[in-house]
C-alpha cells in the first residue's frame, strides 16, 4: 500500500505532500513487465498521479496524467481517484537505453520531446485540461513548469524510482512542495534552501528516512503540522460493463466491422491483466443499443 503524507506550515503558506510508492511501482512493474528505465519513468508518473490524486476533493474526482514524448517510450499514461486507486501503463513498455554516464536510467532520453497533458475531473460537466510542452522529460522537472504555468502555483516536484539489479523495484517516492498565495519572500528563501539542500527521494528511503522525516526536512526552520494521511494503491476498476460501453462508443459501423470480420472481440485492459472475450451473439447485442 502506498502512503501519502501532508503537512502545512503555520501560516499556510508551504503544502507538502510526500508518497512512499514502493507497492505502487513494484506492482506496476509486475503487471507490465517494464523494462528499468519503463520502470523509472511509469513509477515517476503514478507517484504523481498519486499525490494529486490524494489532494482531490472528492472520492469520484480523478485525475489523468498524460506524458506524450517522441522518444522511444512512447506515451506514458497514469489515472488516481480521490479514493486511494492509481493506474497507469507506458506504451513501449520493454524499451531499454543505456544509461547515462553517471550510471542513472535515462529517463529523459528515454522520454523524448513532447507534451504533458493533465486533466481533472473534478465532477462538473466538462473536465479540466491543462497542457505544458516538456521542458526536460525527467517528469518531475515537467510537473514542476507545469504547476509554474499552468496552476500559477510555485512547486517543487521530486519524484524516484530505485529499481534493483532483478529489475524488481526497491524504493519508489515523491515529495510535492507547493507556496500558498500567504507564502512571503522569506518562506520561498526558505523553501528554496530546504529543496536544494536534501538528496534524491530514494536516497533519502535507502537512507532509512521516513515520511515525516522527509517532511521534516522539506520545512526545517519552519512550524507545521500534519494535516493528513492517505493510502493508495495500484489497482483496476475494469469491467465487462466499461468495456461493452466502450465498444457500442466505436459506432454501428466500426462493430458491423468486427462481428463481420473477426465474428468475435478480445480486448486486454491497458492497466491490468485482464481480458475480456465477446462472441458473436454479444457483439451483435451491443450493435442495437448503437442503432437506438
Ligand atoms: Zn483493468
Amino acid at each position: 500500500m502506498g502512503k501519502i503524507i501532508r503537512a502545512i506550515d503555520e501560516w499556510g503558506a508551504v503544502r507538502v505532500t510526500f508518497a512512499d510508492t514502493t507497492d505502487i511501482a513494484k506492482k506496476a512493474q509486475s503487471i507490465h513487465h517494464t523494462s528499468p528505465v519503463a520502470t523509472a519513468a511509469l513509477g515517476r508518473t503514478l507517484s504523481m498521479a498519486a499525490i494529486m490524486g490524494s489532494q482531490l476533493k472528492s472520492p469520484d474526482n480523478s485525475v489523468t496524467l498524460l506524458i506524450k514524448g517522441n522518444g522511444p517510450l512512447g506515451s506514458i499514461l497514469s489515472v488516481a481517484d480521490g479514493n486511494g486507486m492509481v493506474k497507469g501503463y507506458v506504451q513501449n513498455p520493454l524499451v531499454d537505453i543505456a544509461k547515462k554516464p553517471n550510471g542513472k536510467l535515462d529517463v529523459a532520453g528515454a522520454v523524448g520531446n513532447g507534451m504533458l497533458s493533465i486533466t481533472k475531473d473534478l465532477g462538473m460537466k466538462e473536465p479540466y485540461t491543462g497542457q505544458v510542452p516538456l521542458t526536460s522529460g525527467e517528469i518531475a522537472e515537467d510537473f514542476t513548469y507545469y504547476f509554474a504555468t499552468s496552476e500559477q502555483t510555485p512547486t517543487a516536484v521530486g519524484l524516484g524510482v530505485l529499481v534493483d539489479r532483478d529489475y524488481t523495484v526497491k524504493r519508489s517516492g515523491g515529495f510535492m512542495v507547493q507556496l500558498m498565495p500567504a507564502a512571503m519572500e522569506e518562506d520561498i528563501d526558505r523553501v528554496e534552501k530546504n529543496v536544494s539542500k536534501i538528496s534524491s527521494v530514494t536516497q533519502m528511503m535507502e537512507d532509512g528516512m521516513s515520511a515525516e522525516d522527509m517532511i521534516g526536512a522539506l520545512l526545517e526552520g519552519f512550524e507545521y503540522q500534519f494535516l493528513d494521511e492517505s493510502e493508495y494503491e495500484y489497482r483496476c476498476d475494469c469491467s465487462m460493463d466499461k468495456i461493452k460501453r466502450a465498444l457500442i462508443s466505436l459506432g454501428a459501423k466500426e462493430l458491423t466491422d468486427i462481428i463481420e470480420n473477426d465474428g468475435k472481440a478480445e480486448l486486454t485492459c491497458q492497466f491490468c491483466p485482464e481480458v475480456y472475450t465477446l462472441g458473436k451473439d454479444e457483439l451483435e447485442e451491443l450493435l442495437k443499443s448503437c442503432k437506438k
